[in-house]
C-alpha cells in the first residue's frame, strides 16, 4: 500500500509514525511545504522569549531522523498543489527547484493545519509586522528582536498565543501593548474569569486596549504607527498579529471534497473525507462538538495528535476506531497565572440557547495552613435538569492543570455535578485540601440544583441593584469598610441571628461575602428562619469587584522615558525613588494563604504596631492585594515604597506616615479638567483657551467632551460608517464638524460665527481648529464620552486623531488629581 501525507507537523508526523508501527511493508511519503517537520509549534513563543534557550530543542525529529526511524520518505519544501481523485494522484511542486511532478496513492492523508488571518489593513505589509505560525516566522521575529532591540511592541489579538507572545516579549525587556477587539482577553473564557486575567496583566505593566480594533498602519522614520479605531495612534517598534487562524482547506475544496459551515474539511466518524480514500485531521477539519452537537474546529495540538493515531488505525485495520470529537480543552500560562478552559462557556451556551446554570467558586491550590497555598477561581456550567457538566474554566496559579483535566474527563464522560462532588482525589496538605476545589465546585452546584441555595450572578447587580433587592454584606466591619456593593447593609455572619428582626420580610435578600462561603451559611440561617427569597451572590464580592473594575489598562507608557543606560523608566526623570527605612526598621509580615481582605487587615494591624517612619514588608498570595494595597495606602496616607509580584506572591513595602486627614483638595493634584458640553463656537473657544493656558503652566489637562461638545472634535472629512436610523438622524441635525459651529448669541444663521472667525484671524488669534491642534501637541488629553457617542450614534472613526474614548469613570479619575474642574 502507498500512503501520501500532506503536512509533516502535529497530525501528519503522528499519522506517519503510527502507520509505520502498524505496517512495516507500506510505502509512506510525507510532503511538507516548509523546511521542517515534527517541530514544537507550542514552544515557539518560549524560544522567542528565551525560556527555551536552544533552537534545536524545538525539533522533535529532523526529516532525516524521522525518515530513518520510520522508514518514511520525507520531502520537505514540497507543496502538494492539487489532488486528482479519479486517478488517485497528487501534483507536487518542488519549491527549491520550481519543478512539478505527480505521485499516486492508495490512501491520502490531509493534515495541512491552519493559516493565520492577515486582514487587508492599509500598511500591514511593512517591515516589523509579523505573524507567528512556524519556525521561519519564529526565526524572523527572534532576529528582529536581537538586531533591532525593540523597546515597545504591539500585540494585536489577545487569544492564547497573543498573550503568550505578550509575556515572552515582556521577558525580552520589551514594553507590550495589547489591542483586542472584544471586551475581554481569551474569548473561550467568560467575562468574569477574563477579568481576573485583566487584573493580573495590570500588575505586570502590560498596556491593553479592549473593545478596540486596529484600522491601519503607517510609518514614522524607524517606527510603526498603529492607528486604532478610537483615533488613537501608538508608535511602536514591532507588531505581532495574533488575530486568529482559519483552516487551510484550499486543497480539499479545490479537489471537490465537502467543506463544512465553519470552513473546515468535513470528515465522518472514521476521519474520512467525502472521498473514502482521503482522510483528514488536525486544525483543518470540522467535527461535531460532543456537548453542543454543533459543528466546530479546534486549533489544538492534543486533538491533532490523537486523531493521527485513529486515522492510521482506520487505514491499516479498516475503520475500526471512531473519533468522538474534542471539547476544546486548553491551558495557557499568562505571566504568573494559569488560565484553562474546557467544554462550553456560559456565553456560548447562551448564544446557542442551551439551558444552563453557572456557578463560581474560589478555592486554594492546597490546604491554606500549609505554606504556599495560592488562590484558584473556578467557573462551571451545567444543565439545570440532570446537572450534567457542560464546561469549566479556571484561573489560578498552581494545580490548575490537574483540575482542568478532571473537569475535561468529567465532561467527556457525560458526568454530572453530583459526580464532581464525589470525585476521589489524592490528598495531603502540600497538594490539595480534604475537599478538592473540584469537589467544592460540584458541592456548590449540587446545592443550587437541589434548592439548598439560590444564587444571583454578579451581572444581576452590575449596572443597577434592582429596587426590590435588599443587599446584606455578611463580611466583617473591617472588610465592609474597605469596599462593598452600593446600598448593602453590613451584618457580619456571626451576628446575623441577633438581627433577624431588622431584616425586611417579603423582600428579595441578596447575601454576599468575600467568595460565597460565609454568605452560604448566612443564607441557610435566613432561609431556615422563615425568609423565602434568599440569594447568594455567586463568586461573592471577589467576582463582583473584579468584574466591575476598570478592565482596560490604557496609556500606561505615556510618561515613559529611555534612561542613559538604555532601559525604559516610568515617570519623571528627576524624581528619585523614595528611600527605604534602614535595616531593622522594616517589619516582615507573611499574609500568604489569606483571602481578601485578610492581607490588608494584617497590614493594618502591623502598621498599627510600628512607629512613624518605619515600614512593613508584607507578602501575600491573594491576587486582589496588588490593587488593594495601593488603594489602602492612598486612603490612609501611608506610603507604598515598593510593590512587586513574582510567581503569584505579591510583596509590598509600606512606610508608616503620621496620621493625616486627607481632604479632597489635599488629595487632588494640580491638574485641570474641563467638561465641554456645548457645541457653541464661543464656548468651545473659551474651553480651549483655558485648557491651553493651563497646559502651558505645566498642568496636566483633560477635556471631557460630552453630548453636543462632541461636535467640537468631529473630523471634517469622515470615513463612511454604519449607523442606525437615530444615528443618521442625529448626524443630519448636528453640525458636521468644528467648522460648522454657531455662536451661542448673535449667530444670525451663521453670519455671527463667520464674523467671529474673520475677526480672530485678523487679530492673529488662533482658530478653534488651531487651538485643538495646540492642545493635542501639548499633551492635553481629549476624552470623548462613550455614553454620549452611543446615544448620538457617533462613531470613533468620525472623531479627530488623538481623541481617547472614555467613560465617566475616566473623567472622574482625572478629577481626582485635579484642583480645577470646569463645566463649559
Ligand atoms: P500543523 O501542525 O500546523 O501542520 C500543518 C503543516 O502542513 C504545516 O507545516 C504546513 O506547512 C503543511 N502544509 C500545509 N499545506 C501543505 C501543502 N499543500 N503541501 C505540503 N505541506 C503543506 N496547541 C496546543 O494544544 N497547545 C499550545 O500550547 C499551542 N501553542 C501554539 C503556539 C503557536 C505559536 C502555534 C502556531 C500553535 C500552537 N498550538 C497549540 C496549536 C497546534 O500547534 C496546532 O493545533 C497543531 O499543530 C495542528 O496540527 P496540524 O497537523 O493540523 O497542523
Amino acid at each position: 500500500m502507498k500512503y501520501l501525507i500532506v503536512g509533516g507537523v502535529a497530525g501528519g508526523a503522528t499519522t506517519a509514525a503510527r502507520l509505520r508501527r502498524l505496517d512495516e511493508e507500506c510505502e509512506i511519503i510525507i510532503f511538507e511545504k516548509g523546511e521542517y517537520i515534527s517541530y514544537a509549534n507550542c514552544g515557539l513563543p518560549y524560544y522567542i522569549g528565551g525560556t527555551i534557550e536552544e533552537r534545536d530543542k524545538l525539533f522533535v525529529q529532523t526529516p532525516e531522523s524521522f525518515g530513518t526511524r520510520f522508514k518514511t520518505e520525507v520531502r520537505t519544501m514540497n507543496e502538494v498543489t492539487s489532488i486528482d481523485r479519479v486517478n488517485r494522484e497528487v501534483t507536487v511542486k518542488n519549491i527549491r527547484s520550481g519543478d512539478s511532478y505527480t505521485e499516486t496513492y492508495d490512501k491520502l492523508i490531509l493534515s495541512p493545519g491552519a493559516e493565520p488571518v492577515r486582514p487587508p489593513l492599509p500598511g500591514i505589509n511593512q517591515d516589523g509586522i509579523f505573524t507567528l505560525r512556524n519556525v521561519p516566522d519564529t526565526d524572523r521575529i527572534k532576529k528582529f528582536i536581537e538586531e533591532r532591540r525593540p523597546k515597545h511592541a504591539v500585540v494585536i489579538g489577545a487569544g492564547f498565543i497573543g498573550l503568550e507572545m505578550a509575556e515572552n516579549l515582556h521577558q525580552c525587556g520589551v514594553n507590550v501593548t495589547i489591542v483586542e477587539m472584544a471586551d475581554q482577553v481569551m474569548t473561550p473564557l467568560d467575562y468574569s474569569m477574563a477579568a481576573l486575567v485583566h487584573q493580573h496583566l495590570k500588575t505586570k505593566n502590560v498596556e491593553f486596549f479592549l473593545k478596540t480594533a486596529v484600522s491601519s498602519f503607517d510609518r514614522e522614520n524607524e517606527r510603526i504607527v498603529v492607528k486604532l479605531n478610537s483615533s488613537k495612534t501608538i508608535k511602536t517598534d514591532l507588531v505581532i498579529l495574533s488575530i486568529g487562524v482559519r483552516p487551510d482547506s484550499r486543497l480539499a475544496r479545490e479537489a471537490g471534497l465537502a467543506i463544512g459551515e465553519t470552513g473546515g474539511i468535513v470528515v465522518n466518524e472514521f476521519m474520512q473525507t467525502t472521498d473514502a480514500n482521503i482522510y483528514a485531521l488536525g486544525d483543518a477539519i470540522e467535527f461535531t462538538n460532543p456537548v453542543t452537537g454543533t459543528k466546530m474546529i479546534t486549533y489544538l495540538a492534543g486533538p491533532a495528535n490523537k486523531q493521527g493515531r485513529i486515522v492510521a488505525d482506520n487505514i491499516v485495520r479498516g475503520n475500526v476506531k471512531h473519533y468522538h470529537g474534542s471539547i476544546n480543552t486548553a491551558i495557557a500560562k499568562v505571566f504568573d497565572v494559569t488560565v484553562a478552559a474546557t467544554g462550553v462557556s456560559g456565553k456560548q451556551l447562551k448564544k446557542l440557547n442551551i439551558p444552563h446554570i453557572s456557578s463560581i467558586t474560589h478555592s486554594s491550590s492546597h490546604a491554606g495552613y500549609y505554606p504556599g497555598a495560592l488562590p484558584m477561581s473556578i467557573k462551571i456550567t451545567f444543565s439545570p435538569g440532570d446537572g450534567r457538566l457542560l464546561g469549566a474554566q479556571i484561573v489560578g496559579y498552581k494545580g490548575v492543570d490537574k483540575r482542568i483535566d478532571l473537569f475535561a474527563e468529567a465532561i467527556r464522560r457525560g458526568s454530572t455535578v453530583h459526580d464532581l462532588a464525589e470525585i476521589e482525589h489524592a490528598y495531603a496538605p502540600p497538594f490539595s485540601s480534604a475537599k478538592d476545589p473540584v469537589n467544592i465546585a460540584g458541592m456548590v452546584a449540587e446545592n443550587i440544583l437541589d434548592g439548598t441555595t439560590k444564587i444571583v450572578s454578579w451581572r444581576a447587580l452590575a449596572d443597577n441593584v434592582p429596587d426590590d433587592d435588599y443587599l446584606i454584606d455578611v463580611r466583617t466591619r473591617d472588610e465592609f469598610e474597605l469596599g462593598t456593593i452600593e446600598g448593602a447593609v453590613n451584618i457580619p455572619l456571626d451576628e446575623i441571628r441577633n438581627h433577624l428582626n431588622e431584616i425586611p420580610a417579603g423582600r428579595k435578600l441578596v447575601v454576599f461575602c468575600g467568595v460565597g462561603l460565609r454568605a452560604h451559611v448566612a443564607c441557610r440561617i435566613l432561609t431556615q428562619s422563615g425568609f423565602s427569597e434568599v440569594y447568594n451572590l455567586s463568586g461573592g464580592y471577589k467576582t463582583y469587584e473584579t468584574a466591575n473594575q476598570k478592565q482596560g489598562n490604557e496609556d500606561i507608557f505615556e510618561h515613559n522615558y529611555i534612561g542613559k543606560d538604555d532601559n525604559i523608566y516610568h515617570g519623571s526623570q528627576e524624581k528619585a525613588p523614595a528611600p527605604f527605612p534602614e535595616a531593622g526598621k522594616i517589619k516582615e509580615v507573611n499574609a500568604c494563604g489569606l483571602q481578601c481582605p485578610g492581607p490588608v487587615l494584617k497590614l493594618k494591624q502591623s502598621i498599627d504596631q510600628i512607629s512613624d517612619g518605619e515600614a512593613v514588608r508584607i507578602k501575600a498570595s491573594d491576587a486582589g492585594f496588588y490593587n488593594d494595597v495601593r488603594a489602602w495606602a492612598n486612603i490612609t496616607g501611608h506610603e507604598l515604597l515598593d510593590l512587586t509580584q513574582d510567581g503569584g506572591e505579591i510583596t509590598a513595602v509600606v512606610r508608616k506616615n503620621k496620621p493625616q486627614i486627607l481632604n479632597s483638595s489635599a488629595r487632588g493634584g494640580d491638574g485641570t479638567t474641563l467638561v465641554c458640553f456645548s457645541d457653541d463656537l464661543d464656548k468651545a473657544i473659551a474651553t480651549l483657551i483655558i485648557a491651553n493656558g493651563a497646559a502651558s503652566t505645566g498642568k496636566k489637562v483633560s477635556i471631557f467632551f460630552t453630548f453636543w461638545g462632541l461636535d467640537v472634535i468631529k473630523r471634517r472629512k469622515k470615513p463612511a460608517v454604519e449607523k442606525d436610523i437615530f444615528g443618521r438622524l442625529f448626524g443630519l441635525m448636528m453640525p458636521a464638524s468644528s467648522r460648522n459651529l454657531g455662536l451661542s448669541k448673535m449667530n444670525m444663521a451663521g453670519i455671527g460665527s463667520r464674523m467671529m472667525r474673520r475677526v480672530m484671524k485678523k487679530r492673529n488669534v488662533d482658530s478653534l481648529e488651531g487651538m485643538l491642534q495646540t492642545a493635542i501637541d501639548s499633551g492635553i488629553e481629549l476624552i470623548a464620552c462613550q455614553m454620549s457617542m452611543d446615544v448620538l450614534g457617533i462613531k470613533a472613526e468620525e472623531l479627530i486623531d488623538g481623541v481617547k474614548i472614555g467613560g465617566v469613570a475616566t473623567y472622574l479619575e482625572r478629577t481626582e488629581s485635579a484642583n480645577l474642574n470646569l463645566f463649559v
